[in-house]
């Protein structure tokens, strides 16, 4: 494989290690209206050991590397990212994101969400969850499905890790090292969109909605 659009991707952030004893094992949890597929769907390994910690914000990100489209193999992409970081390369102890969204909406599990990863930019990652669409967003556009899948999803972790919604920010408003999570996703927290419709969504399950 080539790996310069995996070395360019990652948004500079170096994630070391985690524990993924659990990854096999993770369950919706009541009220989750976001299926996460497993690490098997696309084959991934466990993950090495690494510092654990609780997340209290949600960070989102782009991979950033090549495109990624509707026919393109999105387990894949996830499986060559996970190969290459915890190879030689790298010597990562896993996958760099906690949960990753594909182009059709499916969102896999990557590293497990309870450990820390570490950053080469300017930004402690201890306490964030880690969302990344897999693709670059700098070039590739956000459509209707997308957004709903990113925020029922973000509603989901806030309830699921009693996170304000008003927690959720992007890589690039932590670092000013980086373009990520590219100019298409960025423009839908920019304007404020994303953390509304969260917070709306999150009133209507209050709700019972
Ligand atoms: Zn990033």
């Amino acid at each position: 494989m080539n790996l310069k659009p995996i070395i360019s991707a990652l948004c500079s952030v170096f994630f070391l290690g985690v524990a993924q004893s659990n990854a096999q094992t993770i369950r919706p949890l009541k009220g989750d209206t976001v299926k996460i597929w497993p690490k098997s769907e696309w084959n991934g390994v466990v993950g090495r050991p690494y510092k654990q910690h609780i997340p209290v914000q949600i960070t989102v990100h782009h991979e950033g590397g090549k495109l990624l489209g509707l026919n393109d193999d999105a387990k894949q992409r996830l499986k060559n990212i996970q190969t290459w970081g915890m190879g030689p390369d790298r010597k990562w102890a896993d996958v760099p994101y906690h949960l990753l969204i594909a182009p059709d909406g499916t969102v896999y599990q990557g590293r497990d969400p309870l450990t820390v990863g570490e950053t080469n930019t300017e930004y402690d990652p201890t306490g964030h969850l880690l969302v990344c669409f897999l693709g670059n967003y700098n070039q590739q556009k956000l459509d209707e499905k997308l957004l709903k899948v990113l925020t029922n999803l973000l509603a989901d972790q806030c309830i699921k890790y009693g996170i304000s919604p008003t927690k959720i920010s992007t890589h690039k408003d932590h670092s000013k090292q980086t373009t990520c999570p590219g100019e298409d996703i960025y423009s839908y927290f920019k304007s404020g969109y994303i953390v509304d419709e969260v917070t709306k969504e999150q009133g209507v399950r209050s709700k019972g909605g």
